[in-house]
């Protein structure tokens, strides 16, 4: 049986961050990892298209002068292959790759109050005694959208033709040249795909339940000239994304929506609209999460864009979402995707009208004719946020199911810990500020939090922490009540715990699942709780082990 100190779950952006701290720190630990390489997200998802949303030069650590330094972004949304190249190349530039187990699934992870220990059962073709390992933290970077989720048809298995989630796009080339593609799904996944694959194959039919609001990424590439200026002003753009609500650089608009004209509204608009990135979403009045009317002011803004974009008037009404407003579900940002539909081979089904009612051995039947396909695309989603613990029979102390503790409702201390699991740690868990934030500045932030507690315990003889049941309903009570100020709640998203393909998550009743508050409060409020000693944590020490400085302390 295998102990380590740390066991990390999870070779993602997270887990590489989370491994290289540890090492630097001298403390024992393995990442475990499910995929036969590193690099989660960018691992995985290798569809056509697949790119950044974030500025390459936001999205990449900021831990290492000197990697800053070496690394050229290539473009200013970049795309998989290199953001892969750019993990591995971290990797590798600080020695990670020893520490990682990889094809290696983590079954099971029971917590055992008597030792303080964590006991994980992994899949990985061990047997017996060797598929246990124990550690005294877990922590876990299994990402926020990293199990995939299919849509439950009849006939799946049938097709004759070649079919894959996005998610799981093979590693090998896929010839669609004078190809039948079918594409179900359009949410930011599905928009990148159709955008990039529309001018590649025969024919391209497009399956679409609910459109989703979107606006131009404006990627562009960047030059030797531009690089050298973002590296002079790494610690200027590092600064702006540590003090705007998304971790971005777009800052909001700070006047008040109602207080400008109209064309002052629409100039703005009208300059957003051609800027690269989330500037239309982060850089826009502040209502437009808020308040009905200027949302609903702003998505007719864009629905006019959508109209000047699509040929057919009819298909432009069908691209238009009518059941949410722009913004309140997470946007996806496109390159074309509009003009995919002007083509003469590409063709929408709007499945709202004539819904999928199986799949055959040639292709899909909706409820209104047959389609024969040579590849069926599933860009439909992903169990997100929560589906990566409830793969893992996780108990805490007392044999507690999380599965059970999360089935209604989420709660979490800070999204980092949670009362009951002692000694486990999710730097970017449900409820903190990642999920809502530019995914890699809110790792950083989670990872830097994880890392300093088991420093600050190491430091002072504590062994065990938990956070406290008060403090958890403090922090749940508080990410819950976030909500009730945001047009978010009302969607049905994976920012709201949606999922029509798994069971309970159909109807869109709305789970708490990401931190509304911003990167700027989030980070202050968990450096205010490491301040004060991890207020709301309960740290202890194991028999034998008595704490150096202050008695084992519970501040609820
Ligand atoms: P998604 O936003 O959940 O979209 C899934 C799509 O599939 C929706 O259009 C959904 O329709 C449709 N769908 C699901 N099940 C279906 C079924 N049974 N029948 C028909 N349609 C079905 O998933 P995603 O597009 O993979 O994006 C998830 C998140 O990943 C994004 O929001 C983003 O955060 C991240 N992402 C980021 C990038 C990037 O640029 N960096 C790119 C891709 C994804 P309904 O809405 O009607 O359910």
């Amino acid at each position: 049986m295998q102990h380590h100190e740390v066991i990390v779950v999870g070779a993602g952006v997270a887990g590489l961050y989370q491994i290289k701290r540890l090492i630097d720190l001298g403390i024992e630990a393995t990442v475990i990892e499910a995929g036969g390489d590193l690099g989660g997200t960018w691992h995985w998802n290798r569809y056509p298209g697949a790119r950044f949303d974030s500025e390459s030069y936001t999205y990449g650590y900021s831990f290492s002068r000197e990697l800053l330094e070496e690394w050229h972004w290539k473009e200013r949304f970049s795309g998989q292959p290199e953001n892969l190249r750019y993990l591995s190349h971290v990797a590798d530039k600080f020695g990670l790759r020893p520490y990682m187990q990889f094809n290696c699934r983590v079954d099971s992870a029971h917590y055992d109050e008597a030792q303080n220990l964590w006991r994980l059962r992994v899949d990985d073709g061990r047997t017996g005694d060797g598929r246990a390992l124990t550690c005294r933290f877990l922590i876990l970077a299994t990402g926020l959208l990293s199990i995939p989720t299919l849509p439950r048809l009849k006939g799946m298995e049938s097709f004759k033709g070649q079919s894959f989630h996005t998610f799981h796009w093979p590693h090998e080339p896929v010839e669609m040249a004078g190809k039948r593609v079918a594409v179900i799904g359009t949410g930011a996944t599905g928009i990148q795909v159709i955008s990039e694959i529309a001018d590649k194959v025969g024919e391209l039919t497009v399956f679409q339940r609910r459109p989703n609001w979107s606006a131009p990424l404006n990627n562009g590439p960047i030059s030797d000239a531009e690089m050298a200026d973002i590296r002079r002003r790494y610690d200027e753009i590092f600064a702006t994304c540590a003090r705007t609500p998304g971790g971005f650089e777009h800052e909001p608009d700070r006047r008040g929506f109602f207080e400008v004209t109209r064309d002052e509204r629409l100039a703005l608009w009208d300059r957003l609209y051609d800027e690269p990135g989330f500037g239309i979403w982060l850089r826009n009045f502040k209502e437009i999460f808020t308040d009905e009317k200027a949302n609903a002011e702003f998505s007719e803004y864009i629905a006019e864009r959508i109209r000047r974009r699509v040929k057919d008037p009819k298909v432009a009404e069908k691209l238009i979402p009518r059941d949410h407003g722009f913004g309140v579900q997470r946007v996806p940002l496109e390159t074309r995707y509009f003009e995919a539909y002007n083509r003469p081979n590409v063709h929408l089904v709007d499945i709202s009208e004539t819904p999928i009612v199986s799949v055959t051995e040639t292709g899909l039947r909706t409820s209104e004719r047959d389609y024969d396909f040579d590849i069926i695309v599933y860009a439909t989603g992903f169990d997100a946020i929560t589906g990566a613990f409830d793969r893992i029979d996780i108990q805490g102390a007392g044999g507690e199911k999380l599965a059970d503790k999360w089935r209604t409702t989420i709660s979490t201390f800070l999204g980092m810990m949670i009362h009951g699991f002692p000694n486990m740690l999710m730097p970017a868990g449900p409820q903190s500020g990642s999920a809502s934030t530019n995914y890699p500045r809110g790792i950083e932030t989670g990872v830097n939090w994880c890392t300093d507690l088991l420093e600050y315990m190491s430091a002072h003889g504590y062994t065990r922490a938990e956070a406290t049941e008060a403090a958890e309903k403090r922090w749940t009570d508080h990410v819950t009540n976030m909500y009730a100020m945001m047009l978010m709640r009302k969607a049905k998203s994976w920012f709201t715990g949606y999922n029509s393909n798994v069971a309970g998550h159909e109807q869109g009743t709305v789970r708490y699942l990401v931190y509304n508050g911003g990167a700027p409060k989030y980070v202050n409020t968990i450096n205010a709780v490491a301040a004060k000693g991890y207020e709301g944590v309960v740290l202890g020490a194991d028999r034998g082990a008595a704490p150096s400085g202050s008695q084992p302390t519970a501040v609820a």
